[in-house]
């Protein structure tokens, strides 16, 4: 796939337009796309029902946090109107909104109209990779299947999730367990990490381990930022980001740069904390000066990104979107992405960063949680009106306007894809870790939310993927003066019901168990011994077109492997991931100690003349030791996959004479897959690695000496059937086992599902 520019002029529909999006409306949009994924991919294209005028947002200062029990009438008149927003590609949802006032909770059905087939549940066809028991599930739409045994389903740590997950096993007919059972379930609902519950052997949870760290700011920043240096022109979604305090001179240099470039250029920036959510310790800056480094170990973990100065407006305000991906698998990938998503409004007129404004929060910050504590701030009783409403009403707003909806939509969906192929690496590792190939172990799937920005280009730029995205349906409402009541908010019930309820029902155990055979290792890892290809899947029916159980068309679209095509050449980082898990060879650890390291050389016949082993060990400790200053966590020592990936990088560079990095990566990858699949690819990791360690062992002794002496601060492997470390005081920081790390994901710091 390769983008190419070219400019799309956007007739705005004035008479329907309000005077505030004047600005907004005329867009000469720099478009990109050809026979990217973009062109044939399928969005949801709102049709043609007219939508309520949005919000009046007048302006509001900042610091009204102690009003921020008041509600403003602002807005109410719209309720009135319905927000009916067919959308196309085989479905069209007609909500009436109107309907979920003063309706009972637990007592709503969703009315959805379902255009497309009806689903008579088929297996899927896509190919899961759960490695679970057989059970006797049922064929959904057979009439002569044998009496249903419903799924069961764990909620007892579903959290704030728990209204929405209930509704929806309802819905399905499902088999709640609410205290949790002796017995196993098909299916465990956790709020926050795969770490909620550490016993369970079987069945499916609603967490990846190591995603809460993946999608740390710092982290997801590095792993678009390798998929930049790869890609440029493809995984330019991401604004450019710096990591403090690391980077901070870089940062700093970099400003100084722009400003003797162009003095007149007043760039803003924004410093979020690494762990924050909700906005929290958020703030705008100008100078590299204002950011606020707080001193030695004191000095707090952030990034400090590009600000979008200019993002589309609607009302004068800006906005954000939430959209929900669900990651059903990482082996072989699988992507699905909710129809629907939500919108979510500042409280006070947008205007460009200025010295003044710079600390306005209900201007530039979208977040729900902030901007609910403002008096502008409206609850929506309608899905297009308010401070929060449907993505689709949005669109369609923007559809009245002349706006090319269906290629904002291509570009979001390929956004997602890139994202998600940038994660799953990483993600890798981190399952291996955790639910070791053989060892028994559920499967795991997860809904993540994609916080995105539209930029008055009509270009969509992500913003943050969060874990545990709010699945909360309710919100706090004064009801009378001084009293506040959890109320129902039909936006988020809309559009949260249906994404858990189409989760489930993807997961259902009695589709995934006849769909394709499960590649060793679970839903996750690679498969020991084999070099993962991307080219995922069968000749795929996405579920959403199979007919099923007279439930709603689903609300998620599979948009991979069903787009495998397009993107698959971005799969680089995927490849050097498989090759790290196969010289891992130790269960449990997430870091290659150096033997490892050189086995990978020398299985990969890496190692020549211009690349002596011992240029390998310094390479290695080099890399090894920078990241271990710069990742907080540094506890485990050896080679973690950023790590290895950089190592990679510069073997790539060193052997390869072709311009781009890519193609010297990719250069180097076939050598290295070639190598492999001779005859040692038979064997299991584990055993090729120490098969080829007891080869190369005196060998390894004896460069283990010199390479100590080269650094004493390395680290070593933990194998006991490995060679010694090759960096002797390495000894009290060996690599912590693996119950060590999970003990430190289950205290260390977690993002819960707080409402953004
Ligand atoms: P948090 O996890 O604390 O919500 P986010 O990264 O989502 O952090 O940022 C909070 C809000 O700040 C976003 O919802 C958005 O409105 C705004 N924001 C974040 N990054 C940018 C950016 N690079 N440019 C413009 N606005 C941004």
């Amino acid at each position: 796939m390769r983008m190419s520019d070219h400019a799309v002029k956007v007739e705005p529909d004035h008479t329907t337009a309000s005077s505030g999006d004047k600005d907004n409306v005329v867009v000469t949009e720099e478009l990109v796309l050809d026979t990217s994924p973009a062109a044939s991919l399928s969005p949801p294209v709102p049709s043609c029902v007219p939508s309520a005028a949005g919000v009046q947002g007048s302006a509001t200062p900042l610091a009204s946090k102690d009003k921020a029990r008041s509600r403003s009438k602002m807005g109410r008149d719209d309720r009135s109107t319905e927000g009916k927003v067919n959308t196309d590609i085989g479905y069209a949802i007609s909500t009436h909104v109107g309907k979920h006032l003063n309706r009972l909770r637990g007592e709503k059905v969703l009315q959805i109209k379902c255009a497309g087939r009806v689903m008579q549940g088929k297996q899927e066809t896509n190919g899961n990779s759960t490695h679970q028991r057989p059970r006797d599930r049922h064929e959904p739409g057979n009439k002569h299947q044998r009496k249903k045994k419903p799924v069961t389903v764990d909620t007892s740590k579903a959290k704030t999730s728990l209204e929405a997950l209930k509704m929806s096993i309802k819905q399905l007919k499902w088999k709640e367990f609410p205290l949790g059972r002796r017995a196993a379930c098909d299916i465990y609902w956790h709020g926050t990490s795969f770490h909620d519950n550490d016993h369970i052997v079987s069945g499916q949870v609603n967490k990846f381990p190591g995603m809460i760290e993946m999608l740390k700011k710092i982290n997801l920043s590095r792993a678009l930022r390798t998929m930049h240096e790869l890609f440029p022109e493809e995984y330019n979604f991401y604004p450019r980001s710096w990591i403090l305090p690391d980077e901070y001179q870089q940062f700093s240099a970099q400003i100084r740069g722009l400003k003797d470039s162009d003095a007149a250029a007043h760039r803003t920036f924004i410093v979020k904390p690494d762990s924050g959510s909700q906005g929290e310790g958020i703030y705008l800056i100008r100078e590299a000066s204002e950011v606020r480094l707080a001193a030695g170990s004191q000095a707090r973990q952030a990034v400090v990104q590009e600000y979008v100065q200019r993002p589309l407006l609607i009302d004068k305000l800006k906005f954000d979107i939430r959209l929900y991906v669900l990651v059903k698998a990482l082996e072989p990938l699988q992507i699905y992405i909710a129809k629907e998503g939500l919108t979510r409004f500042c409280t006070e007129p947008y205007q460009e960063p200025n010295q003044k404004n710079l600390s306005h929060v209900f201007m530039h910050l979208t977040n729900y949680s902030l901007n609910v504590q403002s008096d502008n701030f409206v609850h929506s009783d309608s899905q297009s009106t308010g401070s929060k409403r449907t993505f689709s009403s949005v669109l369609y707003r923007l559809a009245s306007k002349g706006v090319d909806i269906k290629k904002v939509w291509s570009d979001v969906i390929s956004l997602v894809i890139k994202t998600v192929i940038a994660l799953v690496p990483e993600l890798k590792v981190h399952y291996q870790a955790d639910i070791p190939p053989g060892k028994p172990g559920p499967t795991c799937f997860q809904i993540l939310g994609f916080d995105i920005l539209l930029t008055k280009n009509l270009k969509p730029v992500l913003l943050e993927v969060n874990s545990n995205p709010s699945m909360r349906i309710e919100h706090e409402q004064e009801v009378a003066p001084g009293v506040f009541e959890y109320v129902s908010s039909p936006v988020d019930e809309d559009v949260k019901v249906c994404v858990i309820r189409d989760t489930l029902r993807l997961m259902d155990p009695g589709l995934n168990k006849h769909g394709h055979p499960p590649p060793a290792g679970g839903g996750g890892a690679a498969q020991q011994g084999t070099v993962i290809t991307t080219k995922a899947g069968p000749p795929d029916k996405a579920p959403e077109e199979e007919p099923g159980d007279g439930l709603p068309t689903l609300c998620l679209k599979q948009v991979y492997p069903k787009y495998t095509k397009q993107f698959q050449y971005l799969c680089l980082v995927d490849r050097i991931a498989t090759l790290f898990l196969r010289f891992l060879g130790i269960k449990g650890n997430m870091r290659l100690g150096p033997t490892a390291f050189r086995t990978f050389i020398r299985c990969c016949k890496l190692s020549n003349s211009n690349l002596p082993m011992a240029s390998v060990d310094i390479l290695y400790i080099d890399i090894t030791r920078r990241w271990a200053a710069s990742t907080q966590d540094s506890r485990e020592a050896g080679m973690g996959l950023q790590a290895f990936v950089e190592a990679f990088f510069q073997l790539a560079g060193r052997r390869s004479k072709a311009a781009l990095l890519r193609d010297q990566v990719a250069s180097l990858l076939e050598v290295c897959e070639a190598h492999l699949d001779g005859p040692l690819s038979a064997l299991p990791v584990a055993a090729a690695v120490s098969l080829e360690d007891r080869r190369s062992l005196s060998r390894g002794r004896a460069m283990a000496r010199e390479a100590s002496k080269l650094s004493p601060s390395s680290s070593s492997s933990s194998s006991t059937t490995h060679p010694p470390p090759l960096c002797s005081p390495a000894a009290p920081r060996r690599a912590v086992s693996h119950d060590q790390r999970l003990q430190r994901s289950r205290h260390g710091p977690l993002r819960t599902n707080l409402e953004n």
